[in-house]
């Protein structure tokens, strides 16, 4: 072995580290005396634990230490490396030490620049310090050879085997332990040796080696080292999850920012830009251009700003988006110019519609009045109410042009949801403004002419009330600052003029009703609806089925047949679907050459439209027991209705059916009531109300009908059929009867007697206090028709069954079959 302060040279520390790991097995094993002692140099060994077998480097500071390895290699010896039980301990006395050593070898000193050396040494086997012979110059003890088991019985192979699985699951988790030590590990047989090797592969603290290395017994130091290995491995789980976690969501973001990368770069090949930035200067140069109330600009501006925060892909961009977009298209305060000249206005309503003079004289007044005072604010709230087919919605547009407005119009028919008129907060999907807004919108001024229809048809129930939601809208005080769910933005409908239209003011909330100023349309009889129809839906149907060319006509009895013969209705709508339908039959003809005839003659109408498809059952109808004509009022306009009655054997009964509502049936006990309290002078034998069952019946069962005012109609029929007097087929009745007989005014009048007029009655029965309501009835009808006030009851059974009839008492049996036969009949 050469010199020592040869391996100090500088190309010493070129030797590889296997050269070196060589060399320590050269230097020899202290062969143990009789009692199996050894004496050798110690080598203090600071923070460092080395294991039988291990080969670690070392560094060699303390000068005795140094002395203590160049003399055991001049001698080829082996050194015991005792572990310090404290670090920091300079100069170790016999107590610093721990107990146990590792006698080692040790290979070439290599000098540091600092003036250290280090060298490579190798344990060998474990000694237990007998005693300490020398300290000067450096440490020297005797020791006790531990000799270990060469081979594992049973149990001891169980815990090997547990800690070689541990250990495998260490490996796969800890890249810092290389995997072939496991493979090492496996190689092993001895159990102790395996027991140090795995724990110098783990990075264990100092005192968990020097506690392993102290552990003489070598099953007891594999029990430690499976629970060491068992707690490394849970560690290493824990750490392995939470390093996965954070990997996938890192991998996540990293996939996706990869992916819009990837996008922008492919619109930029398109030449598409950057669509969502380019979008955003878009909206931001539309917001800064708009004329936008100071609120509404400001919420605008900031929800942009929230949108180019946002990834392009956040699902709440196309929200915010449409958001800005509605603000941006509201029509905030963009007014049209109203045009206030009376006499263009009246001319203008005047092209457009024939009759409706109380419309039209109101609206005149109303821009008389705009024009002499144009600051003043409040706008009028219409409410047309008429039967379908009037001209509600013509007159509005009318009125909108002649006041240069823009119209927009809006149904409220069946609206039951507060939304519907309040739109969705932005919170719900999908959420939009009411129709309030999108109307306005549409309308795209500020100051519309809005028409609200079917304001009689808005219902509430648990969704909310629509109606009061209306109430904001149309009240003066409060419509300035109307506030939609979805905007959230104070809108102003102060500038609207509103027009609403109804069938009936019945079904208006009155609060509603209370802030509208009603203007009712009246049905057309006849006459009109020729007028109407020679002036402006045969030339509008004309026009629009482009026959202008065919120079048609229609000759007076032409349309009054399609008026009698296929309409009925109070208004005009079905006529002019019906000429419509004649225009496109003759242009049909022409185009395929057949032959027609320009001037439309009644016996043609047939041919185009079709078999007659109303009748007029009262023109067959001849006088009869128990059937009188009542006139009913329904949301179509005025109806005749006939009422039935049979009188039958029985108990006594009265039974009503047809769908008659509590107030229908009420009134007839009442009109049922005063018969048998006059019965004595109608001639009516009161037994007759013991013995028989009374049956009234209102054809048409399928309609439900309601109201009081078919009372006088129900009682004359019972007088009729009680007494067997036939009732005058022309006379039609309606009134209220109360149990002294006396007759009440009733609604609807004017309907009822354009039904009457239509029908062809000639009689109309009336309560006296309702002649007040005639005096819009046109006078055709007024004159054709034998209009007669009534107070009481006898005057309707006069008019009814005839002053002289003699009035019989009544004989059930005979009674009986001239009903049945009757009912034969019919
Ligand atoms: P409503 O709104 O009352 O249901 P519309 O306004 O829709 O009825 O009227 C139906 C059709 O009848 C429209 O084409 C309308 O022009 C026409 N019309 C109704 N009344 C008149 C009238 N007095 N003069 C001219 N045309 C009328």
């Amino acid at each position: 072995m050469s010199h020592p302060k040869d391996w100090t040279e500088e190309e010493n520390f070129d030797l590889t580290l296997s050269q070196r790991t060589e060399e320590l097995y050269r230097i020899a094993n202290r062969e143990p005396d009789a009692n199996g002692m050894i004496e050798a140099a110690v080598l203090p060994l600071r923070d460092l634990v080395v294991f039988p077998r291990m080969v670690s480097p070392i560094f060699i500071g303390r000068e005795s230490s140094l002395l203590a390895v160049e003399e055991a290699q001049r001698k080829g010896q082996t050194v015991i490396g005792l572990t310090q039980r404290d670090a920091d301990i300079d100069n170790p006395g016999a107590e610093d030490f721990l107990p146990v050593g590792v006698e080692m070898a040790v290979g070439r000193l290599l000098a540091m620049p600092d003036g250290s050396h280090s060298a490579l040494v190798q344990g060998r086997r474990r000694v237990e310090i007998v005693e300490f012979i020398r300290s000067v110059p450096y440490l020297k003890v005797r020791a006790r050879v531990v000799s270990e088991p060469q081979t594992a019985d049973r149990q001891t192979s169980a815990l090997m085997r547990s800690a070689l699985d541990l250990f495998d699951r260490c490996v796969q988790l800890d890249r810092s332990i290389p995997e072939e030590a496991h493979l090492f590990a496996m190689n092993i047989s001895e159990p102790g040796w395996l027991a140090d090797m795995l724990a110098t592969s783990l990075s264990l603290n100092y005192e968990a080696k020097q506690s392993l290395l102290m552990l003489l017994d070598v099953r007891g130091r594999l029990q430690a080292l499976n629970k060491i290995l068992a707690q490394e491995v849970d560690v290493l789980e824990l750490e392995d999850e939470i390093h996965s976690k954070v990997q996938s969501e890192v991998d996540k973001s990293q996939r996706e920012f990869y992916l819009r990368e990837q996008m922008r770069q492919i619109q930029n090949e398109l030449g598409e830009g950057d669509i969502f930035t380019r979008d955003a200067n878009d909206l931001k140069k539309r917001l800064d251009a708009a004329n936008l109330p100071d609120e509404a600009k400001l919420v605008a501006m900031k929800e942009l700003e929230r949108l180019n925060q946002m990834p392009p892909m956040a699902p709440e961009v196309g929200i915010i988006r449409t958001y800005i977009d509605w603000i941006l298209e509201l029509p905030w305060s963009n007014f049209s110019p109203d045009n206030l000249d009376v006499k263009n206005a009246g001319k203008t309503l005047e092209r457009d519609h024939y009759g409706l003079k109380k419309a039209k004289e109101r609206i005149l007044e109303y821009i008389a009045v705009r024009s002499l005072k144009p600051k003043k604010e409040r706008q009028p709230i219409l409410c047309f109410v008429g039967p379908p087919g009037v001209g509600k919605t013509s007159l509005g547009r009318s009125i909108a042009e002649s006041l240069g407005r823009k119209f927009a119009r809006v149904s409220l028919g069946g609206v039951r949801d507060e939304a519907e008129i309040r739109g969705h907060r932005r919170t719900y999907i999908g959420a939009l403004p009411g129709r309030i807004i999108q109307t306005m919108k549409r309308a795209g001024t500020s100051n519309p002419l809005f028409m609200l229809d079917e304001i009689d048809k808005l219902y509430s129930d648990f969704r909310g009330d629509p109606a009061s939601a209306m109430l904001e809208v149309l009240d003066p005080e409060q419509n300035n600052t109307f506030s939609d769910h979805y905007l959230e933005l104070p809108f102003d409908l102060s500038k609207v003029m509103f027009v609403t239209t109804a069938n009936s003011l019945g079904s208006i909330p009155s609060p509603l009703l209370d802030r509208m100023e009603v203007i009712e349309f009246p049905g057309y009889i006849e006459e009109e609806k020729l007028e109407i129809a020679n002036r402006y839906l045969i030339p509008r149907q004309i026009e629009e089925n482009g026959v202008e060319e065919l120079s048609l006509t229609f000759e007076p009895d032409a349309v009054r047949k399609i008026i009698r013969e296929y309409t009925y209705e109070a208004g005009v709508r079905n006529l002019e679907r019906e000429l419509g339908k004649i225009c496109r039959k003759v242009a049909r003809m022409k185009a395929e050459g057949k032959k027609f005839e320009s001037a439309i003659k009644a016996d043609a109408i047939e041919k185009y439209l079709g078999p007659q498809q109303v009748f007029q059952p009262e023109a067959e109808r001849t006088d009869e027991v128990g059937v009188v004509t009542s006139l009913a009022w329904t949301e179509n306009g005025g109806e005749i209705m006939p009422v039935e009655v049979a009188v039958l054997e029985g108990k006594g009964g009265l039974q009503m059916t047809g769908q008659m509502g509590d107030v229908m049936q009420e009134s007839g006990q009442a009109a049922l009531t005063y018969i048998k309290s006059r019965a004595e002078e109608l001639k009516i034998d009161f037994e007759v109300f013991e013995r028989m069952d009374i049956h009234v019946h209102m054809p048409e069962g399928a309609i439900p009908k309601d109201g009081p005012s078919a009372g006088i109609t129900m009682a004359t029929a019972i007088i009729s059929a009680l007494t067997g007097r036939p009732v005058f087929k022309h006379v039609g009745m309606t009134g209220e009867i109360t149990l002294r007989g006396r007759i009440l005014p009733i609604g609807g009048v004017r309907e009822k007697v354009l039904a009457a007029h239509r029908a062809g009655l000639k009689t109309v029965i009336l309560p006296e206090k309702n002649l007040k309501d005639l005096t819009e009835l046109p006078k055709t009808a007024k004159s054709e028709l034998k209009i007669i006030p009534v107070k009481h009851m006898d005057d309707v059974l006069q008019i009814a069954l005839g002053k002289d009839a003699v009035i019989e008492p009544p004989r059930p049996k005979k009674q009986n079959t001239k009903e049945e036969s009757q009912e034969e009949s019919e």
